[in-house]
């Protein structure tokens, strides 16, 4: 085979046929959703601990008390969900969301065990061949339900823990019968609900209603030729169970362009294009990619734009949150049950209090100092005082100035907190109070 034949059959083999394109590619994505699914709690990408309460964003943990950045993270997360229900439909549920992924496997899985049944047992009858396909699709799902609920509760346990409760088979602690219940409900949706929770359950339907304008992208059925032969072919292959050229705002439809396939199959063998297509607005009839690369891309008119620079603001300010985020949270504030004391040697104390938390993996050291106060010390407070990883304090101490270096009444002062590990020095500006 010389090298332009070569050349030519792999052309071919790349080729995508009439019918597949749309499929192919939700099939990819999902792949790599149903991964990124896996591998976000597993690896701390995101993931909330209830238990300890702490959030895990892209492998820093922080504090449920680190409100702005919980905050920043959270709204962002809502304004992105909110976006693209805006700007691109129900790509959510037709690409991405784990909801869908699994029930479209469990469809596959369950027509694929229907034709091994009826091939292996050809002499028995439709009843036997149904409860043994029923046994077989059990036997799947159920390994399959335990691996999900695995993955969906590592969102919120530690994995190792829960990896822990499931090996000792643990139904008898709170945690085990959460877990178990979920695996339960996994099963069953598995089993019989799969679509019927997006149209039964599931919210986001309902919210992408509310969100979806004019120049919302939608799955659109547009024959302005006459040219559908009616066949059904996109009927019969939406998984919804619903009938596109009704109508492109049906509640059901999570646009996932089976319909397109299907119809760009049937009417490519006869030489003609799709007649359902994916558009943005209500006309259906924009759907070929044209004008500027940011139309192309949905923004398409001033509250898009909006929206995407909210979305750049919150990603900046999450950003910039999480750099400046200290390991070590330390406040410094007086305790004022007094303005001052006289020590035994004639000293005067004011008293502070340190509250301190170590939110790290590591040890930490706190050194304090003061500036701006003559011959000051500390009295009931450790040089460098150890908080290990997840510790937290809180400690009375004094700061003790003999009188001739006061200025009688209030002196200023700052207290310096060296810590490590830390990005720099914390200064605390604070009032010292000297008899008058
Ligand atoms: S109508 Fe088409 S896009 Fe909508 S759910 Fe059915 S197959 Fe998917
Ligand atoms: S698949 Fe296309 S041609 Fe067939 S009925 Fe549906 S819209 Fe018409």
């Amino acid at each position: 085979m010389n090298t332009q034949t070569k050349k030519n059959e792999s052309k071919r083999a790349r080729t995508v046929l009439p019918g597949t394109r749309y499929h192919r590619v939700r099939k990819t994505v999902q792949t790599s959703c149903f991964l990124v699914f896996v591998t976000l709690p597993l690896f701390n990408i995101m993931r909330v601990d209830l238990l300890r309460q702490r959030f895990y964003v892209f492998g820093t943990e922080l504090w449920i008390s680190e409100f702005a950045i919980v905050f920043l993270t959270l709204m962002f997360l809502w304004i992105l969900i909110a976006a693209m229900a805006m700007v691109y439909g129900r790509f959510w549920c037709g690409y991405l969301c784990p909801q869908m992924i699994f029930s479209e496997t469990a469809n596959s899985l369950e027509k694929t065990i229907i034709r091994f049944v009826n091939k292996k047992m050809v002499n028995a009858g439709p009843g036997l061949r149904r409860v043994a396909a029923a046994v077989l699709v059990g036997i799947i799902f159920l390994p399959a339900s335990v691996f999900v609920t695995f993955v969906f509760v590592s969102y919120f346990v530690p994995p190792l823990d829960l990896f822990h409760r499931l090996l000792g088979l643990d139904i008898r602690t709170a945690g085990g019968i959460a877990g178990a219940s979920v695996t339960l409900v996994t099963f069953l949706d598995f089993a019989l609900l799969r679509q019927r929770f997006c149209t039964a359950i599931c919210p986001y339907g309902y919210l992408q209603n509310m969100l979806k304008d004019k120049h919302t992208l939608l799955v659109h059925f547009h024959d302005p030729n006459e040219e559908c032969i009616k066949c059904n072919k996109c009927v019969r292959a939406c998984p919804m169970g619903i009938d596109i050229r009704m109508s492109a705002h049906q509640l059901e439809c999570t646009h996932c362009a089976e319909c397109i396939d299907a119809c760009s199959g049937i009417l490519g063998r006869l030489g003609a294009q799709t007649v359902i297509q994916y558009a943005w607005g209500d006309s259906g009839a924009e759907s070929a990619p044209k004008g500027n690369w940011y139309r192309r891309i949905g923004l398409r008119d001033g509250k898009r734009i909006a929206v995407l620079v909210l979305l750049l603001v919150y990603a900046t300010g999450l950003s910039i949150a999480i750099s400046v985020r200290q390991p070590v949270l330390l406040r410094i504030m007086p305790d004022r049950i007094s303005l001052y004391s006289v020590g035994k040697d004639g000293k005067i104390h004011n008293h502070f209090r340190m509250v301190a938390s170590n939110r790290g993996h590591v040890q930490a050291s706190i050194s304090l100092s003061l500036a701006d106060l003559k011959d000051g010390t500390f009295d009931g407070i450790d040089d460098g005082k150890i908080l290990e990883p997840g510790e937290s304090v809180q400690q009375q101490f004094d700061v003790v100035v003999p009188v001739s270096s006061l200025h009688p009444g209030i002196n200023r002062m700052r207290i310096i907190a060296d810590v490590v590990p830390g990005k720099r020095s914390q200064q605390f500006s604070e009032t010292f109070f000297a008899p008058q």
